[in-house]
């Protein structure tokens, strides 16, 4: 390994459907995963309460040492968790959040659920809420430092098979364009693209800019517009697991959005498919997880 990892803290939690039985969501994170947590990056985990229950009563990371317990959702677990996103205490702050959650368990819609996606959003710190997309993180970041690829999750970095949605609200669109240029090669090799309407005719404008006019016309699907219902066709696609299981949307934290319930739909349809989609809703998490896939898909290729 060529470099000592720096060692990241990161809240855990799932919802109860997620826990308990020996094929679990959370048990399939930290046994798939368990080489990138114990030997690669090593990070402390935050765990809250009964996800710590479930993970003794598995077995999962035993002996890991950097494990500390967080109070029970119900004592507040899940409130001190958005509490240290914000902090900037080094010895308190969290780098990321894992919440796996259930799209149908209703603790997914409570305040403290909500408030933690969005302060990651705000401080642009990864918030990762299905399977897929904590696997993929973990395996990225391993990369980052140097790490061999899991052969595990190789498939999923052929990107010619593979789709990608991109999404920005009115504030983000430029950031988006940004992104999308300065990693255009590599987006350029999904084997399928597709956008909201507004953000797709600026990309497909893009692409026309960089590849000609006649080969970037179609460079991305464009569905309706997002306040138009966009996000829940896109949301189909990633149900259906049909061509587009990663979703790059820069979202606007700051204003009322009149669409938040379809905004709502499209992470809760990735939640549904949790070993198959994901979702980054920052720029900060675009930008690197676009310069770390490019990394890891050169390794596949290599
Ligand atoms: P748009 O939709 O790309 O059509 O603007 C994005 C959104 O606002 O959800």
């Amino acid at each position: 390994m060529s470099a000592t990892p720096h060692q990241f803290r990161i809240g855990l939690a799932t919802s109860r459907t997620h826990q308990d039985a020996p094929n679990s969501v959370l048990a399939r994170l930290l046994n798939g995963s368990r080489i990138a947590i114990e030997q690669h990056l090593q990070p402390q985990l935050i765990v809250v309460g009964r996800t710590l229950d479930a993970m003794d009563h598995l077995g999962l990371l035993k002996n890991y040492p950097h494990i500390e317990r967080f109070p029970y959702g119900r004592h507040g677990g899940l409130m001190k968790l958005v509490s240290r996103v914000v902090d900037t205490d080094p010895a308190r702050r969290l780098d990321a959040v894992m919440y796996l959650m259930d799209p149908v368990d209703p603790s997914s819609i409570f305040p403290e659920a909500v408030a933690l996606k969005r302060q990651c959003v705000i401080h642009g710190k990864p918030f990762l809420s299905t399977l897929a997309g904590a696997r993929e993180w973990l395996e990225l970041e391993s990369i980052a430092i140097g790490a061999a690829p899991n052969p595990e999750l190789d498939e999923t970095f052929d990107l010619k098979n593979e789709g990608i949605a991109m999404i920005a609200h009115d504030a983000m669109k430029g950031r988006m364009l940004e992104i999308a240029e300065r990693h255009f090669d590599l987006l350029d090799q999904f084997g399928f693209r597709c956008a909201t309407g507004t953000t797709g005719s600026l990309l497909n404008k893009l692409a026309q800019k960089i590849k000609g006019e006649e080969a970037g016309r179609n460079w991305v699907k464009p569905y309706l517009s997002g306040p138009m219902g966009g996000d829940a066709q896109i949301a189909e696609l990633i149900l259906d697991r049909d061509q587009c299981r990663r979703v790059l949307f820069l979202e606007d934290p700051h204003v009322a959005r009149q669409h938040e319930a379809d905004i709502q739909l499209l992470e809760r349809a990735a939640r549904t498919v949790t070993d198959y989609a994901l979702c980054i809703s920052n720029e900060n998490c675009g930008e690197r997880w676009l310069d770390l896939l490019q990394k890891r898909v050169a390794l596949r290729a290599a």
